[in-house]
């Protein structure tokens, strides 16, 4: 077979730990093979932040800008103890926190479900997409301890000093707390251009919600930016391809979702996605099986897995034992950004093997061959665990049987 070729290059970022050992066995088996690959790679490695002073991170995240298309191993972000593991100059900022900055974007995230691994929820036989708006509110707020006898007051100085006043609360009573928070219209509006885009590429519903009938301005806000966003921009092209936006608040929401079948995409504001997100990926097993991409307003996409690095068995590969680390998220990183950039380009064979791939890795596991974690949750009769590699080998097998 002749390799696919590709006409524009994929913005490929190389990362840390465990995830980069599987990143290398997975280009050298399993995609080398088949696509004549075009990267623009960049390293963003913690030595070569730390040596370049974290450009590389920024550069990639332009390069992503410039080509529209990247794909992200996982990456260590620095803490204390990494500032002494890797001599660091400075505890350089979390690259996924840099690269959404420059894209301005959204993270969805999705489970991928296999036979033998059922959801806590039975009922979510297909998956439940999630976003989380990823700025503001209780995450960017001021928040005080109140004595009593105090008085609280929100103040708003506009731009000609002419100054607002409105008492939050006469604490003459009790000692108490106060917080103070924000958001942006126009961070908003990113937000919800993001997710209607995603909707559209996925061919997904969205759902949304907030609690607008407590919070009449501020969380109406949210409401009004979305309708206001889809009635004008999106509208149309959503009932060409036929799904739906749905706002309801956000209690009903979650009931609503409890009785769900799963199969749409779930936006929310910044808590609620933070508590919500977290509920969804355990509920549907394994991190290891949670794939994530970041959208941007202007439709740029950055897949990646949505487990961190692996340290703990990185440590145990360094000494040359045996690991068993899911390399599924991964691979489905990678499928995201081969399909996005043959779509994009026009190259069907480029999007064929994406789904080959998907499939080959969801058979194997399904054929009962799979990596320790999902061992521990299957419920397959003849389920055996395989290592990090034999598991890659699995899947390159069945990826050959189907070409
Ligand atoms: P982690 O790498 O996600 O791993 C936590 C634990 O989850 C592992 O020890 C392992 O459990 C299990 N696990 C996660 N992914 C797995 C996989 N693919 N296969 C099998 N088991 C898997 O999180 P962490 O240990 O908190 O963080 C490690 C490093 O990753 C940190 O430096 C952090 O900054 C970074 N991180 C990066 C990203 C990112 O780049 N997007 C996201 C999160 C964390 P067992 O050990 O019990 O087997
Ligand atoms: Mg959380």
């Amino acid at each position: 077979m002749d390799k696919i070729r590709m006409t524009t290059p994929l913005v490929e970022m190389d990362g840390d730990e465990m995830t980069r050992v599987i990143w290398k066995m997975l280009k050298d088996k399993i995609i080398l093979p088949y696509v004549d690959l075009k990267t623009e790679y960049y390293d963003l490695g913690l030595n070569v932040r730390n040596e370049t002073d974290d450009q590389v991170t920024i550069d990639s995240a332009i390069a992503a800008k410039k080509y529209g298309v990247a794909v992200k191993c996982a990456t260590i972000t620095p803490n204390a103890q990494r500032v002494e593991e890797y001599n660091l100059k400075e505890m350089w900022k979390s690259p996924n926190g840099t690269i959404r900055a420059i894209l301005d974007g959204t993270v969805f995230r999705s489970p991928i479900l296999v036979k033998g691994i059922t959801p806590y929820i039975p009922t979510w036989t297909k998956p439940i997409c999630i976003a989380r708006h990823a700025y503001g509110d209780v995450y960017k707020n001021i928040e005080e301890k109140v004595e009593k006898g105090s008085k609280a007051e929100l103040v708003i100085t506009d731009k000609n000093g002419d100054v607002q006043r409105e008492l939050i609360f006469d604490f003459e009573k009790s000692d108490g707390i106060v917080q103070g928070m924000h958001n942006l219209n126009s961070s908003i509006s990113s937000f919800a251009r993001s997710c209607f885009n995603y909707a559209l590429d996925k061919k997904l519903d969205i759902w949304f919600a907030a609690k607008d009938t407590i919070s009449k301005k501020y969380d109406h806000t949210f409401k009004d930016i979305f309708e206001d966003v889809f009635e004008k921009e999106y509208k149309e092209k959503f009932e060409a391809v036929g799904i739906k936006y749905f706002y309801t608040l956000i209690d009903d929401a979650v009931a609503r979702v409890i009785r769900s079948n799963g199969g749409y995409i779930w936006a929310c504001k910044n808590y609620d996605g933070d508590v919500m997100s977290d509920m969804i990926a355990t509920a549907f097993g394994s991190l290891a099986m949670m794939t994530s991409v970041l959208v941007s307003p202007e439709g740029i996409y950055e897949y990646e897995a949505a487990h961190g690095t692996v340290q703990r068995h990185y440590q145990k590969y360094l000494n040359g034992e045996e690991t068993s680390t899911n390399s599924v998220a991964t691979i489905f990183a990678w499928t995201g950004a081969l399909r996005k950039r043959g779509e994009l380009d026009g190259i069907k064979e480029l999007c064929d093997f994406a789904d080959n791939l998907e499939k080959a890795t969801i058979d194997t596991i399904e054929s009962g061959i799979m990596t320790g974690d999902l061992y521990l949750l299957s419920t397959l009769p003849d389920k055996k665990k395989v290592s990090t590699e034999a598991f890659l080998d699995a899947v390159k097998e069945k990826l050959a049987s189907l070409y």
